[in-house]
């Protein structure tokens, strides 16, 4: 992408024009919170490691990422990106593709076998995390890095939660999880596997640990009573999918119908569909806008031939049919029963309709409250319970895997702080870089870059990975189409546009100073500035 010209004035021409003091404003550099940034629920600084990707500087972009987030490859193929949503480029054309660069920079860590980050020196506390899904590892590496001795307990033969036993391989293949999970274990964090903790406090206690992170997630499927024959074949989505990761394919028949609307239930179809049933019908009870599964999912369910049948409820299950019952939309939105009957041919029956945590562990903890199924944390992540601490699915927030690792992230930060006797202060909040403060006239059109997909025979028929990454030359472009909202990218406009050369460089890297004995508060260069990154304030008298 070409970049216009800045008009550089002939320097010679000012140079006796020391002005002194005579503005009402003078100009400042600052840095502002770009919007992709607010969004990432694991609080990337992406505009940051988009700077270095597009210059070429993986290992650094690399390294930016991975301070937030140790598992880019993963999140750069499962992570919602509602970074993308909130991209001010979105409201130019199309919002930067923030999550495919991720993906790019991880794949490519991988493959050039980088290790994360050394530990800081060891700190003398330990702690115990409960759980190795999104959410514990998150927290195991965080507080790895800054010197904490850390031992995850894990019931499962294999680390990973969700992330292996719930969202499929053609989504997540299970090499990329190894990979990323075996790198950040590495740092030295101690994982025992089949391992399940029963009393958090009896385990704290009997083997002496300092704080505790619980992240045991949610993963009993919530049951429905419905009348069922004999031999009615009904399962439900979480267990099917872990049993995708056994030695023996589920038996579901030709014919399946998944009953509920989440992203759980797309995943249950699709593997379906795999799994060779010519028919996958979704049976939802409201409509496509009332869907809480993410349209992605959705899109990508029917382009593979999955049926959907909305305002529909399961109302009894016989050997190879189903009785719907149609329901129509309230005034407020809700489905209502109509009394009007269906069949539908069904070999097998798949329910999906949420899940909820086991939280037994926390039973003989005083403190801890329980409401909702949840556990109850402070923003600091902190339970009733002093010294414990909880994320991920089990405490109130959006079940995703990109909120379990900023979780981890918050929660690490204020263990840390907590075993060092005070509490975690985070920095100052920039002000939000809006769409509004851009000099968009200086950004040329660039579309965005399209992931590759597999062809449709082979999505039906293989759990081949559906969604390609980019290579090398469209992350670099992609990395480019970013605006680098409210942060100084050195185009060298402030610097050019000055009629009064009082702006500096400070070399080495990109940073620039006023000299405000030649500065007369003119405000060009702040109405020059691509990206928002330099303000007119108020002269001190
Ligand atoms: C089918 C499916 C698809 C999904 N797809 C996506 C997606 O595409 N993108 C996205 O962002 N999110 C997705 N999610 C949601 C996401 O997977 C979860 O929000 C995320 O994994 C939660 O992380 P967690 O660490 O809290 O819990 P989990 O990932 O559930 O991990 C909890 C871990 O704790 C272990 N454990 C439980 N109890 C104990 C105990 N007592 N002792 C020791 N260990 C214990 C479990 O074995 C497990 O390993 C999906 C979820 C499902 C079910
Ligand atoms: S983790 Fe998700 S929200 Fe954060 S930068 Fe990556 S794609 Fe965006
Ligand atoms: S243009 Fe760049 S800095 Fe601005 S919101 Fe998008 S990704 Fe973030
Ligand atoms: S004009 Fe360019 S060099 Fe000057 S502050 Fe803005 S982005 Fe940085």
């Amino acid at each position: 992408m070409e970049k216009p010209f800045a008009i550089t004035l002939d320097i010679e021409s000012s140079l006796a024009n020391k002005t002194g003091t005579w503005r009402v404003e003078r100009p400042v550099y600052v840095d502002r919170m770009p919007p992709c940034n607010d969004a990432c629920p694991a609080g990337e600084n992406i505009q940051q490691w988009l700077y270095h990707a597009e210059e070429g500087a993986y290992r650094a972009a690399w390294e930016t990422l991975v301070a937030d987030n140790p598992m880019p490859a993963i999140m750069g193929r499962v992570c919602y990106h509602p970074c993308e949503t909130a991209c001010n480029r979105a409201q130019l054309d199309e919002s930067v593709g923030i999550n495919a660069v991720e993906r790019f920079l991880g794949d490519h860590a991988i493959a050039q076998g980088w290790d994360l980050p050394p530990p800081a020196p060891a700190t003398g506390r330990r702690v115990l995390v409960v759980g190795a899904g999104p959410a514990g590892l998150s927290v195991a590496y965080q507080l790895r890095r800054l010197g904490h001795a850390v031992t995850i307990r894990e019931k499962a033969s294999k680390p990973g939660g969700m992330m292996r036993f719930g969202i499929p391989k053609y989504r997540l293949p299970r090499d990329v999880v190894d990979a990323e999970i075996e790198r950040l274990l590495a740092l030295g964090i101690d994982l025992e596997l089949g391992s399940a903790v029963s009393d958090v406090g009896a385990v704290m206690r009997a083997d002496g640990y300092d704080a505790s992170f619980l992240a045991v997630g949610a993963e009993i499927s919530k049951r429905t009573y419905l009348p069922a024959g004999d031999s009615a074949r009904v399962v439900d989505a979480v267990s099917l999918l872990r049993s995708m990761e056994g030695e023996q394919a589920p038996l579901l028949g030709r014919r399946v119908a998944v009953y509920g609307g989440g992203d759980t239930a797309m995943d249950a179809a699709r593997t379906a569909r795999r799994l060779g049933a010519t028919d996958a019908v979704v049976v939802y009870r409201r409509t496509r806008d009332r869907m809480p599964a993410h349209d992605i999912e959705v899109e990508e369910a029917l382009e593979e031939g999955v049926a959907m049948k909305w305002l529909s409820t399961v109302k009894s299950v016989g050997n190879d049919r189903l009785v719907i019952e149609k329901m129509q939309l309230d005034e407020a939105g809700f489905p209502q029963p109509t009394g009007e009957l269906e069949e539908l041919a069904a070999d097998s029956l798949v329910l999906a309709l949420g899940q909820e945590s086991d939280l037994s562990l926390v039973d003989g903890s005083d403190g801890i409250v329980v409401a909702d199924g949840v556990v109850q944390v402070g923003s600091d992540m902190m339970t009733g319970c002093p010294g414990i601490f909880a994320g991920g699915d089990m405490v109130p927030a959006e079940r995703t895997v990109t909120t379990a690792i900023g979780h981890g992230k918050r929660a690490a930060r204020n263990i840390d702080a907590w075993l060092r006797g005070g509490s975690y202060e985070s920095g100052p909040r920039h002000e939000l870089a809006n769409f509004s403060g851009l000099n968009t006239w200086y950004y040329a059109d660039a579309p965005k870059t399209v992931q590759p997909h597999l062809e449709l025979a082979r999505r039906v028929s293989t759990f081949d990975e559906v969604t390609g990454g980019l290579d090398e030359s469209t992350a670099l472009f992609e990395a480019r189409r970013c605006l680098s909202c409210g942060n100084c990218f050195s185009c060298d406009n402030c610097f050019g546009v000055c009629p009064d050369n009082a702006v500096i460089k400070l070399e080495p890297g990109r940073n620039y100073a006023f000299d405000y004995d030649y500065c007369k508060g003119c405000g060009i260069c702040a109405a020059e500035c691509p990206c928002g990154a330099i303000v007119m304030v108020p002269e001190r008298t």
